[in-house]
């Protein structure tokens, strides 16, 4: 995902602050996705969350500056938005944001706002996903349809959406999945933070003995595919099905034997749910498809723009005026 380089001027506050990148005196880390961290590897000064400083193993945090709050987003565990009052006027950076609650946080919490920089991955009209409870029905309905039978294989990115997979398997199935050591070591950081997670990590001697007979496991999704499936079917000597939930299972066909359109991003009907919740009097579409979405909203008659019109490295405080 491509990040904007924008940077926010808050009165009183010297530095200015980094959104989501490491060139700033000060740095805002919106949630623990490695895209989003830099400024914790580059061992910058930086403020964020409890839940994301330890989800990103940040050593240290400067706190949060006068004039501004942060609002959850509703994208993973611990992912804030950034609220800020500036010279009377007052500005939101969503960051990635989602408004309907996940199985592992709450949805989206929405201020007026005079200025709106928001996070625009789908921001197009043809990605409207059906609502998260029909997505979690199929996906239950497919592995109740399949487990007694099948080793399911589910691919998930580690952090964030397979913890989401690990609780979805476990409440609305009631299964316990193996799970790779990676997506473990961040289920044992979900717990630490009070989201309970049953799973068993792969490798170990429960896990095998788990393999002998049908089970479910949830793997990164880069390495799941059909071609995964087949050469862990010979091995097994059991069939094997593949399976993705992702966003983008609404508009590509995953090369998997089922594919969920389950995301951890607002679709297009999300965000023109925000604007109008949040009434900004300017909207700066970023990350992902901001021309796009900047193009929609002018002609639904919005007063937007796309980050990459406004330049590089700017001062935030110059789209307030
Ligand atoms: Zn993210």
């Amino acid at each position: 995902m491509l990040l904007p380089n924008m940077k926010l001027k808050v009165p009183e506050c010297e530095p200015h602050i980094a959104l989501d990148h490491a060139q700033g005196e000060l740095c805002f880390v919106s949630h623990a996705h490695s895209d989003h961290t830099s400024a914790v590897r580059s061992l910058k000064p930086l403020f964020a969350t409890e839940e994301t400083l330890h989800l990103a193993n940040a050593k240290t945090a400067h706190p949060i500056p006068k004039n501004i709050s942060l609002l959850g987003a509703g994208h993973m565990l611990g992912a804030a938005q950034l609220f800020a009052r500036l010279d009377g006027q007052s500005l939101t950076y969503t960051g990635d944001f989602k408004l309907s609650p996940s199985l592992t946080c709450k949805g989206a919490q929405i201020k007026e706002c005079d200025t709106l920089v928001m996070e625009s991955t789908y921001g197009s009209p043809s990605m409207r996903f059906p609502s998260r409870e029909e997505v979690l029905s199929h996906m239950e309905k497919w592995v109740n349809a399949n487990s007694s039978k099948n080793a399911i294989i589910f691919g998930a990115y580690t952090m964030g959406k397979a913890q989401e997979i690990v609780k979805f398997l476990n409440d609305f199935c009631g299964i316990t999945p193996i799970v790779s050591s990676r997506i473990d070591s961040i289920c044992a950081k979900y717990e630490e933070l009070g989201v309970r997670l049953l799973r068993v990590r792969s490798g170990t001697e429960e896990s095998n003995e788990m393999a002998k007979s049908p089970f479910v496991a949830v793997m990164p999704s880069r390495s799941v595919n059909l071609q995964f499936g087949s050469s862990l079917s010979g091995a097994l000597n059991m069939n094997v099905l593949t399976a993705l939930a992702s966003g983008w299972a609404h508009s590509f066909r995953l090369p998997v034997d089922r594919a969920f359109p389950l995301s951890d991003h607002a679709d297009f009907s999300e965000m023109l749910q925000y604007i109008d919740s949040a009434s900004p009097k300017k909207i700066v579409c970023a990350l992902g498809r901001g021309e796009e979405m900047a193009m929609h909203l002018k002609k639904l008659g919005y007063n937007a723009i796309a980050d990459s019109q406004i330049g590089e490295r700017i001062a935030m405080q110059a789209t307030l005026k």
